[in-house]
């Protein structure tokens, strides 16, 4: 164990006595008091930002120092610390941020606490761990067993569970093989440390327009303190090689800065993380879902001691411990996979921002269809855009049509209009690839009755079930609820009567598959890949030229380049239209440029084909004619004339309740606690668009208020004069995405 002696009587003997405060990560909005009475700390009370082991209730919990603390209570009444934890303390510029987000999001210090402390244990446990390394000679019994380790074995050191697992045997086989004198032990860093980002080795040639980008980011990095840049520049132009260049020159400058780029979860993918090593002769430290608990550890700590340069994650890394934080580079940063909805609600665009901007670093934001808030912080002034107008290497902007759907529909039951259908007869013919895209996993969104007309639901919620039809299951996409699909509808008893409704990406396989028989045809959704790993695999059978035609959600749409991929059929581009949500349009557009991003990445020009029933919407029309400034334009005139974000705030606060009479009854009363202010508007409380959630009813109210009105002091107010009970909770969502 690592961990410093408890915090002994000795120095209580001396008499030296300070306080601290504690901040635990635990829902809680402030710091508890403790003494410390010296010990380790030679008599001073720890450092802020120390980790520490403190009594709290009934347990003894992990806490760290905090600046302040909480209601003054008498010196005699306070606790004693257990003991100070030997690990690096949080770094002042992250304690200042966490106040902030608290205070932003309104959620307690001790929950932001506690998603930075996600892997907190990571300074605790053995330093050293025995390894084997291979070399030694091979012992007179070799069985298959010991022969499969020795196979495997070699001069980088791995533990036994490590070579086990890779030959298949037990970890006995192992040792055995050590005491055998055929392996050698040696003693390693169960984290072992990262290898240090090469900061002379140079990336690509750069095009011109990329030089100039590039310079004039460097220039801005190193005149010093907080902007934030924009890069703006379509799919394919090479804005992954600028920003590369950007985080080079921060590491240039100072050597301890550590450096994070930040991408959407699923644009996490092993590719990507194989060209940041391949620019930086070194593979960063990586953060995202699929780490295993002995990665995660480690990146956590070498995060934490600064050892770690160059960290690459999902936004979640926003909240590693970082030592020495000196650039953020927010990657396809429209991308609504920052915004987080469970737990404490938050924007890691957002938020990377506000950090930057109170720690004095730059931000970078990159995206080829940035998002109408960034877009005008730059018209604004308020940060800074380099552009990138064309491809790299001359490859062509994909020539995107709509397909009237009222004029040339499929026939019934079926999803692929004639004309869409007669382009991918081309791109076969031509031995080329093509993507349909729907953005709909399963077999069929709906599942309905065809005698009485009873919508299938899942459990305790208005969600509808969706067919799965590989696994022969309902699935809910929201609760995660599934069964397998009934032989007869569940309300009326009709067998053989459930019918499903409209097409999912399943649906279309099966249309495909019909229609060109001899075709390779794979299916990628998140029911299909579910991680980097698995994601590896599809993209290898596409850039090898195994697959012919590719129908997929939009796990599909970030990021990748296949060559030989030249056309797009988008299954329902209306899809994303549907519904009240301020941002249906910008995403709409956001996604498929994205998607049909996709298409003509290399040499061959690529096309694609949008099937619409409302070709005379502006988002599709905007699409055809690549003109996104004038439908941006339109985007932000019709937000400025309600007051939306970002011409003015916007905040939801959603009450829920399993008793839906008690639900009604606070939220009225809630509407009615509301303060009167100028320039503050609310609306509702209405039912969410989806009122049952397992068991769960939901009611919510926006409000929306002027661009210089104090957002969260207004709520805090308003929240104060509200009566809490435990029947209905209440949550705040500072800018919500989805309404
Ligand atoms: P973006 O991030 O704008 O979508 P990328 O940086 O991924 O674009 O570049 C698109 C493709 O072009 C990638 O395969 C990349 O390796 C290649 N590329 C970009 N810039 C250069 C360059 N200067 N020299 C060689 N290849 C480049």
């Amino acid at each position: 164990m690592n961990i410093s002696e408890p915090i002994g009587d000795e120095a209580a003997e001396t008499g030296a006595v300070n306080s601290v405060s504690v901040l635990f990560p635990l829902p809680l909005p402030k710091a508890y008091d403790y003494i410390c009475t010296g010990g380790e700390t030679g008599g001073e009370a720890p450092l802020v930002g120390s980790f520490v082991l403190a009594p709290f209730g009934p347990r003894e919990v992990v806490g760290v120092v905090w600046p302040s603390g909480g209601d003054p209570i008498e010196p005699e009444k306070l606790k004693p610390l257990v003991r100070v934890i030997d690990a690096p303390p949080l770094a002042g510029e992250l304690i200042d941020f966490i106040a902030w987000a608290s205070a932003y999001t309104m959620f307690p210090l001790g929950s932001i606490l506690r998603m930075v402390m996600r892997v907190a244990d990571a300074f605790e446990g053995p330093r050293m761990q025995t390894a084997f390394v291979g070399g030694g000679e091979a012992p007179a019994r070799l069985t298959p067993q010991r022969k499969a380790v020795l196979d495997i074995a070699c001069e980088t050191p791995m533990t036994a569970a490590e070579l086990s697992a890779a030959a298949g045997v037990s970890d006995g086989v192992v040792r055995g093989l050590a005491d055998a004198g055929a392996l050698t032990r040696v003693d390693v860093d169960p984290d072992p440390p990262f290898d240090p980002p090469d900061l002379h080795r140079s990336g690509h040639d750069l095009s011109d327009d990329q030089q100039f980008a590039a310079d004039e980011i460097k220039t801005i990095i190193a005149s010093g303190g907080h902007k934030a840049i924009l890069i703006d520049g379509v799919t394919g132009s090479g804005k992954t090689e600028v920003y590369f260049e950007a985080a080079a020159e921060a590491l240039r400058r100072d050597d301890n800065a550590q450096v994070l780029i930040l991408l959407p979860e699923i644009a996490l993918t092993l590719p990507f993380l194989t060209r940041v090593e391949e620019r930086f002769g070194a593979a960063p430290a990586p953060w995202h879902s699929e780490l295993t608990a002995a990665q995660r550890r480690r990146t956590w700590r070498r995060v934490a001691e600064g050892q770690a340069r160059l960290v690459v994650g999902a936004r979640s890394a926003l909240f590693l411990p970082f030592a020495n934080l000196k650039l953020i580079i927010v990657d396809e940063e429209h991308d609504n996979a920052y915004k987080q909805e469970d737990g404490v609600i938050y924007h890691a665009r957002d938020l990377s921002v506000a950090r930057g901007a109170r720690a004095g670093f730059p931000v970078i934001l990159a995206s080829a269809t940035p998002s109408l808030e960034s877009v005008v912080n730059v018209d604004e002034g308020r940060y800074d855009a380099v552009g990138l107008p064309s491809r790299f290497a001359e490859a062509a902007m994909p020539e995107i049509s709509l397909i009237d759907m009222r004029e040339d529909a499929p026939e019934a039951g079926r999803w692929l209009s004639p004309r869409l259908v007669s382009a991918i007869n081309d791109n076969i013919s031509a031995h080329e690839q093509s993507l349909l895209f729907l953005n709909r996993r399963g077999y069929a969104p709906m599942t309905i009755c065809r005698r009485c007309g009873h919508k299938m639901t899942a459990p305790g919620s208005d969600t509808m079930l969706v067919e799965h039809r590989f696994e022969n299951r309902l699935v809910c996409h929201h609760t995660g609820f599934s069964m397998p699909k009934p032989p007869a509808c569940p309300e009326c008893n009709a067998v053989d009567a459930l019918t499903p409704c409209g097409p999912g990406v399943e649906r279309v396989a099966e249309e495909a598959k019909e229609r060109w028989p001899a075709a390779n045809i794979a299916v990628l959704s998140s029911d299909t890949v579910t991680g980097p790993r698995a994601m590896r695999e599809v993209l290898d059978a596409m850039r090898d030229g195994a697959i012919d035609i590719l129908i997929a959600t939009q796990v599909a749409a970030k990021g990748h380049h296949f060559p030989n991929l030249t056309l797009v059929g988008v299954v329902d581009a209306d899809l994303g239209l549907a519904g009240g949500d301020l941002r249906a349009g910008e995403r709409t557009y956001q996604l498929l440029s994205q998607v049909t991003g996709r298409a003509g990445r290399a040499e061959k020009p690529g096309r694609a084909l949008l099937q619409t029933y409302q070709p005379q919407a502006a988002v599709l029309k905007a699409l055809a004619t690549g003109d996104r400034d004038a439908f941006l334009a339109a985007e932000a005139e019709g937000r400025r004339s309600l007051g939306y974000p970002p011409y003015g705030r916007l905040a939801s606060v959603t009450l829920r309740s399993r008793d839906e009479a008690a639900l009604e009854k606070s939220a009225r009363a809630m509407r009615a606690a509301a303060p009167l202010a100028d320039d503050v508007e609310i609306l509702g409380p209405a039912r969410t668009p989806i009122y049952r959630l397992r068991g769960v009813a939901r009611q919510r109210m926006l409000v929306k208020a002027g661009r210089n009105i104090h957002l969260q002091a207004y709520l805090s107010d308003w929240l104060e004069r509200v009566k809490k009970t435990s029947v209905v909770r209440i949550s705040v969502d500072i800018n919500p995405y989805n309404f």
